[in-house]
């Protein structure tokens, strides 16, 4: 563990009570219930190390960090040809964009943003018998984990004020990327976006991003190296929206923000680490996760590059 626990600790007691000019997302009406003081920090390390601090076991809405779990069960289904569907570029622009795919004949410019992870849904929708009872249980196999689950009222409250989601599956689809019926994809992924986990659990369960060996406990290795590379760049280039650069640039590892206030980061071979505090900058990444990871891989001196 290093000096980790007192770098975290340090940090943690540093920013704990800042102002934060973030603003906690409402615009899926159930998001605005959560405490907006909610402040938790975990990290694992590949030799089964943890720390914790704050409110690092509570459950909080991971929402569009969702998106690496629904690409890693795609990707292990298709293999290569999913990049047919979806494009690996960085977009640019905000999460929920509409603006690129009309000019990309309904290609999304990759997984992370709505569009791309809304096809990545439609994909598995094509493969798996009962998809949201099959992606729980893949999630809740890669970290042996059972008590994994959907917010049922995270979930209808998205569908009821999805609308943006909802233009957007139905444009990809008048270009045929997406093959299954509308409602049903939208319901999806809704479903996927709702998922609970805390700080721990979500540190915990991309441990296999970081560590090229990790099997879970039925002894399934979850990706193969070369898959595993190819989401850490596209969480360095594409996890952050339009703000991927900057995250690539203050805190130098691969990560993915979610709109619930939860940031999870990876060194590989090294750690995976989760912050939480639900106050959102204008670009939707959590404005004290951002800078908590900024200061953590400045103090510890240790980013990817
Ligand atoms: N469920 C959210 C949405 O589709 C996810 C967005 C996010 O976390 N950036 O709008």
């Amino acid at each position: 563990m290093k000096n980790y626990k007192k770098i975290i600790t340090n940090i943690y007691k540093d920013l704990k009570s800042i102002d934060d000019p973030g603003k906690v997302a409402n615009y899926i009406p159930e998001l605005a219930n959560v405490d907006e003081n909610n402040f938790g920090i975990h990290i694992s390390t590949i030799n089964n190390e943890g720390f914790g601090i704050g409110d690092a076991n509570k459950k909080f809405s991971i929402q569009s960090i969702s998106k690496i779990l629904t690409l890693t069960l795609a990707y292990k289904l298709i293999g290569e040809n999913i990049w047919n569907r979806v494009d690996v570029e960085p977009s640019g622009n905000p999460f929920n964009s509409l603006l690129q795919l009309e000019a990309d004949f309904g290609k999304p410019r990759n997984p992370f943003i709505n569009a791309g992870a809304i096809v990545v849904c439609d994909i598995l929708m094509s493969h798996l018998k009962n998809p949201k009872e099959d992606f729980l249980t893949f999630c809740r196999n890669i970290s042996n984990n059972s008590s994994l689950n959907y917010s049922e009222k995270v979930a209808q409250s998205e569908k009821k004020s999805g609308f943006r989601n909802i233009a957007l599956c139905n444009f990809i689809k008048s270009f045929g990327n997406i093959k299954n019926d509308v409602d049903a994809v939208l319901d999806f992924y809704f479903y996927t976006c709702s998922l609970e986990m805390s700080c721990k659990e979500l540190s915990e369960i991309f441990l296999y991003l970081a560590d090229e060996t990790y099997t879970n406990n039925k002894n399934e290795n979850i990706l193969t190296t070369s898959e595993a590379k190819r989401i850490n760049a596209i969480m360095l280039t594409c996890g952050f929206y339009d703000e991927s650069g900057e995250f690539a640039f203050r805190v130098g590892l691969p990560g993915k923000s979610g709109v619930g206030g939860g940031i999870i980061a990876v060194h590989p071979n090294e750690f995976c680490i989760t912050v939480w505090s639900p106050k959102l900058n204008p670009k939707g990444n959590s404005y004290k996760g951002m800078l908590f990871l900024e200061k953590f891989t400045t103090n510890t001196e240790n980013s990817i590059f």
